[in-house]
């Protein structure tokens, strides 16, 4: 199987739901995507964060990432998904995503490039709540997505559960 980027003709399926970020090209390609290397990461330390918030990565959703601590509410948990997609951190989005939606596998198409998240609403999902929904818009070159996504916890930690994608207003 050719892995490199391009056009994939023989794949027409319907997108994939549930993404939590759901790839506005083509499904995901059977490429998987390489995880980053111990070391690659230290060029992120130096800005900020990939979720949009000030803080360095190391400060911010690197601690989710690497399990060293649980995202407290839907909200962070939302953005560190966001930062996994940037850093392709496949293993991360399907360990947050509910067992009840969570996929088999999940491979990232390598050619997405996001640029930035937006969180436009946020409804309970705090320390004080069960479930929660975060409606955002993730850029990425080329364009951008709204989805609202739904959140719960699953043994005390925020996962992912589904998404709907309003019209844009
Ligand atoms: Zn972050």
């Amino acid at each position: 199987m050719p892995a490199g980027p391009g056009p994939h003709p023989g794949r027409r399926d319907p997108p994939v739901p549930r993404t939590g970020l759901r790839s506005p090209l083509p499904p995901y390609g059977p490429e998987s995507v390489p995880l980053p290397r111990p070391g690659t990461m230290a060029v992120m330390t130096t800005r900020s964060c990939p979720c949009g918030r000030p803080e360095a990565y190391a400060d911010c959703c690197r601690r989710y990432h690497s399990g060293a601590a649980a995202a407290p509410t839907a909200e962070a948990l939302m953005r560190s998904r966001y930062s996994a997609f940037v850093t392709g951190d496949a293993a991360y989005l399907l360990r947050t995503w509910h067992p009840r939606t969570r996929p088999a596998r999940l491979d990232l198409d390598p050619r997405m490039r996001w640029t930035g998240l937006e969180i436009l609403d946020a409804t309970d999902g705090s320390a004080f709540h069960t479930s929660g929904t975060v409606t955002f818009r993730a850029s990425y070159r080329g364009g951008s997505l709204l989805e609202r996504s739904w959140f719960e916890r699953d043994g005390g930690a925020w996962v992912y559960v589904d998404g709907e994608f309003p019209e844009e207003p």
